[in-house]
């Protein structure tokens, strides 16, 4: 066998090109997203058309980011106050059907980066 002698150097790039790659597919997925629909909220129905169409996020339906159909089915175009509420209602229904009371940390266990966005974006105003 051979062995390359930059083994780590090579490790290093070949983790690069797989968070390129993972970054590469999640654009292609919105990109293909804002093809398929309109640029409209699809909770509120405000129109995100032109520079704005930053704040139109996709969301995955079942949740699964890996679920990307090629018909979009997955997909649904919500502008990153909604999708934020979009999740926090799903944590919401995991926390009042979920085990007991008594685990109030549950709605920080997940993470949610849309929040975050969300803040950012409030006080830029
Ligand atoms: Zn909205
Ligand atoms: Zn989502």
């Amino acid at each position: 066998m051979k062995y390359s002698a930059g083994g780590d150097k090579e490790r290093e790039r070949l983790i690069a090109e797989g968070r390129r790659v993972q970054a590469e597919m999640q654009k292609s997925y919105r990109e293909r997203a804002l093809k398929m629909y309109p640029w409209v909220c699809g909770k509120c129905g405000r129109d995100f058309s032109g520079k704005r169409v930053q704040e139109l996020t996709v969301h995955h339906r079942d949740l699964n980011h890996d679920n990307n159909p090629p018909d979009g089915s997955n997909w649904e175009l919500l502008c990153i106050y909604c999708h934020d509420n979009e999740h926090q209602r799903d944590q919401e229904a995991d926390r009042l059907g979920g085990v007991a009371a008594g685990q109030g940390q549950v709605l920080d266990a997940k993470h949610n980066p849309f929040a975050a966005l969300a803040d950012l974006v409030k006080g830029k105003k």
